[in-house]
């Protein structure tokens, strides 16, 4: 599986040297590879030689966050082979370890290239007891003002301790901090007891179940704790969140989904809840929706913590992703991928099981509803551009880890699971997938692993499956021809392409439904070649409508028949209403059915009628994009009065108050007129929402944002909403992105190079709001020269940032530009570096498609 063997930097001057050691499979083992980084060779050497690894820690976490954080490490193992130095990783100023001591002796550091190498003649057979005194890095401790946290995936352990930082040597962690007396700490494992000391407070946690290095976790701060049940177990919980309005909701909330999360799985995998306590913390700001730490799972706090007034899409949200962090700890922790290559799996598996648990809530309808507008549209935004991934990726040095991360592992292979499942059956997948969970308990898998499994539950050909789904990128482009004669079907013919690359073919299951007065004609397809005749369709009636994918589970740019545009709100299923407005906006951008001037009416149309909550905010989001991306400014300018109207009007219509708010930010979005500033401008000022809608302080904020970017805006908003901010986090977070919206375009020019130092980058999801304002439409003019500079710095966001960092950089700086000028600056960009990494490459050709496309598209 491994080739891209690089024999750089090899220890001792050796590189084709093998080994052959005395592991069960007693495979060949290369010499590892000596480079920044953990390279792959490294690692199955690693893998080979080591075993029994525990990790002692005790760190004494100050409060102020400038000051160093001095930490005691002491590292056993156990280890078959003397022959090669072992390295150990840390990617820190070496100066920071005082001093190291190895089997008793004292050593001296040698450090290279991101290692620490111990020297086999210290080194023993068997048993080794390794003793660190040194300054933890900072890297990845998170650390703020009055709280810190660790965030060590996929490959950041070693900037903070020395470590054996690869995913399959999974250790036991025993760990000791020591934090100022009002803060509060968790960990992954029960604590054991808590002292209090001087001006101090020591907390001592017992040893945790087997970790690998990204899943050892702690947080510690100025946190409140609040433990509550989750049916036959307790859990701890710790956050900031002040707002009364929020925790009161919420606190019992996030609890029951959780526990039926729990109790979802436990009874689908057959295996009890597999770690010693289930804890949570919510950080503000954090820089991922979660992480699933076991009995540490990381939220951001903003997506746990809502009020009464949240609409069902960010109820949806916060189920989905507490299922989903709630599926790793079967899916991801209990088993563990062997190599970062395949965290798709564990992505995907949490993600589907995340999906399947709210099937059993929501029922089928619903599901598939929820399943088609999460998954779709977000896969298809990746999988449409010619810097497609595929779903399974090589990976030869974990530092690259990162690049393997969006939305092909969230949202495409949800889908091949449900295709998989599909084809296999769902009791013979569950029970393939029960026996892979109960063979690799405690340890690590693979996807051929899988596969080797499931292969044994069915007679169907995975392999040729797997090859088209999950180790090529793309989707597939359908089309059909139907002919008639007397008024009834002669012939439907299906076909299918590939949009870019090479011929392939995606067997896939699918619906087609045949509208008649009345009544509706289902037919479910197995397409499994080039071309196919639909015979069950052959002399039936000629219908009004033909919808392809009506059941919204199959994959690629589906074709649409001419009459469905003007027949939209007949169709009274939700379900195939979704899967037509996406159906039309995939030809629309594709150039084929519909132009993005013609989508934009229909769509405006839609919203009149549109009565599901799930619809009219994927009709918002197609809305805001033809009417800021794929229109031109002058067009804009005539039909804004005309939009602004429909969706006002839309929204005194609406009976759901979630609707209502949809429709009132989607005004917000996209106004332009005196009169809707007026409208707006008042609601700000007064506070006062229009009837039927709650409005909270962030939502307050965001219309302050969005009022202050025009042109005519009061000076004062900005300090106003400042003053009214009464939360610190939330305070620094407006306080930080005031400059990117900030009329003075100096000082615009000042935040973006403030972007170029690290420190004022840690913030990551603050730096993305202030990007979309930075480079909102109505500011391109003078942002459109921040863009070759930000393409600059892309290679260092990858090396410093955390994993979902370069795509949401990329994606926050071209998501809204439509110019020629704008595609340029990538296409210059693209010819100037050759040799760039290809990964990051993909990336820039993903985040820059719809601006590729409505340079085309808008004239
Ligand atoms: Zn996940």
């Amino acid at each position: 599986m491994f080739s891209g063997f690089k024999a750089v930097f090899p220890i001792l001057g050796v590189v084709s040297f093998c080994i052959v050691l005395s592991c069960s499979s007693r495979k060949a083992i290369n010499d590892p590879v000596l480079e920044p980084g953990v390279h792959r060779s490294l690692a199955i050497y690693r893998k080979a030689v080591l075993s029994d690894i525990q990790y002692m820690l005790d760190l004494d976490l100050p409060a102020q966050k400038t000051k160093a954080v001095t930490a005691h490490e002491t590292l056993t193992f156990t280890l078959n082979s003397l022959r090669l130095p072992l390295q150990l990783d840390f990617r820190e100023d070496p100066s920071k370890i005082s001093t190291m001591t190895l089997n008793g002796r004292h050593i001296e550091v040698d450090y290279q290239k991101e290692h620490l190498l111990l020297a086999p003649e210290f080194l023993k057979n068997g048993a080794n007891v390794l003793q660190i005194d040194f300054t933890a890095g900072n890297g990845a401790l998170n650390r703020n003002p009055d709280y810190l946290y660790t965030l060590f995936v996929p490959d950041r352990a070693r900037t903070v301790f020395p470590c054996f930082d690869q995913p399959d040597l999974k250790a036991v962690y025993t760990l000791t901090l020591h934090v100022p007396q009002s803060w509060k700490a968790i960990a992954n494992a029960e604590l054991r007891d808590s002292v209090i000391g001087q001006n101090y407070k020591t907390y001592h946690f017992k040893p945790s179940n087997l970790l690998s290095t990204y899943h050892f976790a702690f947080a510690a701060g100025d946190f409140k704790l609040f433990t509550g049940s989750l049916g036959d177990k307790n859990a701890e919980f710790l956050y900031r969140e002040t707002d009364k309005t929020k925790i009161t909701p919420s606190l019992p909330a996030v609890f029951k989904i959780h526990a039926s999360a729990l109790k979802y799985y436990e009874k689908w995998t057959g295996i009890p809840y597999p770690f010693q306590k289930f804890g949570f913390v919510a950080i503000p700001e954090f820089q991922f929706g979660g992480m699933e730490h076991p009995g540490a799972i990381q939220y951001k706090a903003s997506s746990l913590f809502l009020d009464e007034g949240a609409t069902k899409d960010q109820l949806n949200s916060r189920n989905t992703l507490i299922a989903h962090e709630t599926a790793h700890m079967w899916f991801g922790d209990l088993v563990t991928m062997d190599w970062f290559s395949d965290v798709w799996m564990k992505e995907v598996f949490a993600n589907f099981m995340a999906d399947k648990s709210d099937e059993e809530a929501g029922g089928n309808d619903a599901y598939a509803l929820k399943f088609l507008i999460d998954h779709f549209p977000a896969a298809y935004a990746v999988d449409r551009s010619t810097g497609a991934n595929p779903i399974r990726q090589p990976l030869d040095n974990l530092q690259d880890a990162g690049s393997l991360y969006g939305n092909i592992i969230y949202h495409k292979a949800p889908v091949m699971m449900q295709q998989l499942e599909n084809l296999m059956g769902k009791e013979r997948f569950q029970q393939g997938v029960r026996e892979y969970l109960r063979k690799f308990a405690n340890g690590n898998a693979s996807w051929p692993d899988l596969i080797q499994i499931l292969d044994r539950y069915t007679p169907a050909n995975l392999q040729a499956w797997n090859k088209v789904w999950v180790n090529e990128s793309g989707r597939p482009v359908i089309s059909y021809t139907m002919t008639t004669q007397d008024a009834k079907i002669h012939r439907l013919l299906l076909s299918q392409q590939t949009e870019y690359g090479q011929k392939r073919i995606w067997p896939q299951s699918f619906e087609v439904s045949l509208f008649y007065p009345g009544s509706v004609k289902v037919l479910r397809v197995n397409l499994k070649a080039e071309k196919m005749l639909l015979k069950e369709a052959e002399g039936l009636p000629e219908p009004q409508l033909v919808l392809f994918n009506s059941a919204g589970d199959g994959y690629g740019e589906w074709p649409v028949d001419p009459r469905l545009p003007e027949q939209l709100s007949s169709l009274e299923k939700p379900l195939h209403r979704a899967t037509a407005y996406i159906s039309l906006y995939e030809q629309m951008l594709s150039g084929k059915a519909i132009s993005p001037a013609r989508l934009l009416a229909v769509f405006g149309k839609s919203l009149e009628k549109e009565q599901e909550e799930l619809n009219v905010k994927l009709l918002s989001t197609y809305i805001s994009t033809l009417y800021w991306q794929l229109s031109t400014a002058a067009h804009r300018k005539t039909l804004s009065v005309t939009l602004e109207n429909q969706i006002w009007t839309a929204l005194l219509k609406q009976k759901s108050s979630n609707n209502k708010k949809h429709l009132f930010k989607l005004y917000q979005d996209i106004f332009m007129n005196a009169d809707a500033r007026r409208r707006l401008y008042q609601v700000w000022e007064s506070q006062q929402p229009p009837a039927g809608i709650a409005l909270s302080e962030d939502d307050y904020t965001s219309l302050a944002f969005a009022l202050a970017l025009r042109d005519d805006a009061d000076p004062s908003i900005l300090a106003v909403q400042d003053a009214r901010i009464t939360n610190p986090d939330r305070k620094r977070r407006f306080e930080f992105i005031i400059p990117a919206v900030s009329g003075d375009k100096a000082k615009r020019d000042h935040f973006f190079n403030s972007l170029k130092l690290l420190p004022n980058r840690a913030k990551e999801s603050n730096v993305l709001s202030a990007l979309y304002y930075l480079h909102h439409p109505l500011r391109q003019a003078s942002s459109i020269r921040y863009l070759q500079q930000s393409l600059d710095l892309l290679k260092e966001i990858q090396a410093t940032g955390d994993i979902f960092f370069p795509q949401s950089w990329l994606q926050a700086t071209f998501g809204s530009y439509q110019s020629k000028q704008a595609a340029d600056v990538v296409r210059t960009f693209l010819t100037a570096h050759p040799d760039y990494n290809p990964k990051l490459k993909a990336k820039i050709l993903q985040n820059a498609d719809n601006l590729f496309r409505a340079e085309k598209l808008v004239h």
